[in-house]
């Protein structure tokens, strides 16, 4: 059996070597170019089941080690995420080490994209944080191994509409197991962050006649999706306390701590933010203990990547990826039956059913 394991913490103090043996990764490439002062690393975790990709995320990283172990740790992710999504795609990741507001433009971005380039489409890239489709067509002009084009150069777009698809469809999995139905008809939700997977799935919610409560840094936003579709404004310190059946993380990682699940007093937890978990096992482990089900980040927020996935085919069109995303609704049952039955967390469920499709599908290609 496969085993990957993911025990790097930003902020935690690494050697060269040991997080890349841990995780199992095969390559991992550091970029650098002093013309345009582009520091890069390209992660590529995993490519069994196709091109390692992943979006590329800029951000001011305190350290390079911080830099370092996010690029692991989120390539590592997006072997997992890809894979239960039953795409034929391996995992990577990129980071760009900077301020965006600072340091983009289109010379770091084409410099970059040269990078990608010399891989020979080992890695495709795609937006992530402080990334645009903008930037995407930069990376595009120096090598054809980037997705997450503008739909006006036949590309698939803001994948964000399709991530909170995936979302919306894992939430009402999770809520058929929970209450006995898929309906979110009078469910009170709280969705934490209407940056752009959250307003779309407010949206759905919407539609469904849930009962919404928001929150957000943003005085903006809030007051935008709160006139729009109705939905109650909680101030952001008081989130983990709401009274709510549906808690859905859409903003930042680590929210699935000691300190807020023994706060939580909702019955789901099922949201579009990566990572959500602070620590996979023990975090996991006491939201079972506290009979809250958990619909795992990685396989619900799939819906971007198979946005992605199908520009990467040349046979984009939106209803496949609808279709194809659809189907995390059948597969987060599949998670929480699995878990139920052999008694292990959602997360290890889908990780061990993400792994047994990398080692199943690696056995059919090797050739005799
Ligand atoms: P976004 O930046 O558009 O939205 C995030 C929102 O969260 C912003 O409005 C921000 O103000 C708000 N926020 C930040 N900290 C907060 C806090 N403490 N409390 C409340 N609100 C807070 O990002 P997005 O594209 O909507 O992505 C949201 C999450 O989903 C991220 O974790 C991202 O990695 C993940 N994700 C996004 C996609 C996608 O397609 N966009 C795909 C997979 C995963």
């Amino acid at each position: 059996m496969i085993e990957i394991i993911g025990r790097a913490v930003v902020g935690e103090k690494v050697s060269l070597f040991s997080e890349v043996e841990k995780m199992g990764h095969e390559q991992v490439v550091i970029c650098n170019d002093n013309e345009t002062g582009l520091k890069a690393i390209i992660a590529i975790h995993n490519t069994v089941l196709g091109p390692a990709m992943g979006g590329t995320r800029m951000w001011s990283y305190a350290t390079d080690e911080e830099a370092w172990t996010d690029a692991l740790r989120l390539s590592r992710g997006m072997t997992l995420k890809n894979s239960i999504a039953g795409l034929n795609l391996g995992g990577g990741k990129a980071v760009i080490i900077g301020d965006a507001a600072k340091l983009k433009n289109e010379a770091l971005m084409r410099r970059f994209g040269k990078f990608v380039n010399s891989l020979g489409g080992k890695y495709w890239t795609a937006e992530d944080v402080n990334m645009s489709t903008r930037d995407m067509e930069y990376i595009r002009m120096e090598t054809p191994y980037v997705t997450g084009m503008p739909e006006s150069r036949g590309g698939g777009g803001d994948p964000s509409p399709v991530t909170a698809y995936g979302v919306y469809m894992g939430m009402k999995a999770a809520s058929k197991k929970t209450f006995g139905s898929e309906s979110l008809e009078g469910k009170n939700v709280m969705v934490q962050g209407v940056g752009n997977v959250g307003t779309y799935l407010v949206d759905y919610l919407k539609k469904e006649n849930a009962k919404i409560f928001i929150s957000d840094f943003s005085e903006n936003k809030l007051k935008h999706v709160s006139e729009k579709y109705g939905a109650t404004v909680v101030p952001m310190e008081e989130v983990y306390n709401v009274n709510c059946d549906i808690y859905a993380p859409c903003a930042l990682g680590a929210t699935l701590n000691d300190q807020n699940i023994a706060s939580l007093k909702c019955r789901v937890v099922a949201g579009g933010a990566n990572n959500q978990l602070l620590d996979e096992k023990r975090h996991g482990e006491m939201l079972v203990e506290r009979d809250i089900v958990y619909a795992p980040d990685f396989l619900i927020n799939g819906g971007g990547i198979t946005n992605c996935y199908f520009e990467y085919t040349g046979d984009y069109n939106r209803s496949s990826v609808m279709t194809q995303t659809e189907r995390i609704y059948d597969t987060t049952l599949k998670v929480l039956n699995h878990a139920e039955e052999n008694n292990s967390t959602p997360q290890q469920s889908a990780i061990d059913i993400a792994l047994e499709r990398i080692e199943k599908i690696g056995k059919i290609k090797i050739s005799l």
